[in-house]
């Protein structure tokens, strides 16, 4: 059974991708390598940014003496939302959106009040939106090559927020096919149907 390193430090992404995965696969998180160094988000891309995260884990993880099993995997989700009547905003920005000149993320009220002001005059009928998960997969073997696998989840941004599940943008984002945002409609139906989902998919068929 492959152990895969999950290089993220958003639990609520871990979680997603733990349950998603299953049973087939030994599952770590950060938590068991506490002095793994943060790894900055400068790429341009979500797969440029993906890659840098499970690479830069990866490479310091084989310098380490750690006295314990490594994984034979390093995966690193990099995801966000892409409003279309936005241009594609927030995008890679996703996590940071409210933040402005400010380093790091904001809170997900914050973004979420941030997406609501900038669509405030955005009719119904134009608020389509897509949430993009990029998973980057390095193998800490000798041939260090990086696979990725890429999601989509389209839906639209409701008028106000609803729902007390999931995070970031959830209470939000209203999937295609549904009335009720990913917040209320809870993780079991998420995880059928979100970006990360349709990620992991691929990424399962790989093996
Ligand atoms: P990252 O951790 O740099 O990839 O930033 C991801 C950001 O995108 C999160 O902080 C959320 O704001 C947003 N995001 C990504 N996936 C989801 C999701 O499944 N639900 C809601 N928001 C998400």
């Amino acid at each position: 059974m492959p152990t895969i390193l999950i290089a993220s430090r958003n639990d609520h992404k871990s979680e997603e991708i733990g349950a998603i995965l299953g049973d087939g696969f030994a599952i770590l998180s950060l938590d068991a390598f506490p002095d793994a160094p943060p790894v900055i988000e400068n790429g341009d891309s979500f797969a440029a940014n993906a890659t840098k995260k499970s690479r830069e884990i990866a490479a310091w993880l084989k310098k380490q003496a750690l006295g314990q099993a490594l994984p034979d995997f390093v995966l690193a989700d990099d995801s966000g939302l892409e409003v279309d009547a936005l241009g594609g905003a927030p995008g890679i920005h996703s996590a940071r959106y409210a933040s402005g000149e400010k380093q790091g993320n904001a809170t997900d009220a914050d973004n979420n009040a941030k997406l609501l002001r900038e669509m405030a005059d955005v009719p119904e009928a134009d608020r389509d939106a897509q949430f993009r998960c990029v998973l980057a997969m390095t193998p800490l073997g000798q041939a260090v090559r990086t696979e990725l696998f890429e999601g989509i989840c389209r839906g639209r941004i409701s008028q106000t927020e609803a729902g007390g599940g999931g995070f970031g943008y959830d209470p939000l984002f209203i999937p295609d096919g549904f009335t009720q945002s990913f917040a209320e409609l809870g993780s079991a139906t998420k995880n059928t149907l979100s970006h990360r989902a349709k990620a992991l998919t691929k990424l399962a068929a790989f093996f």
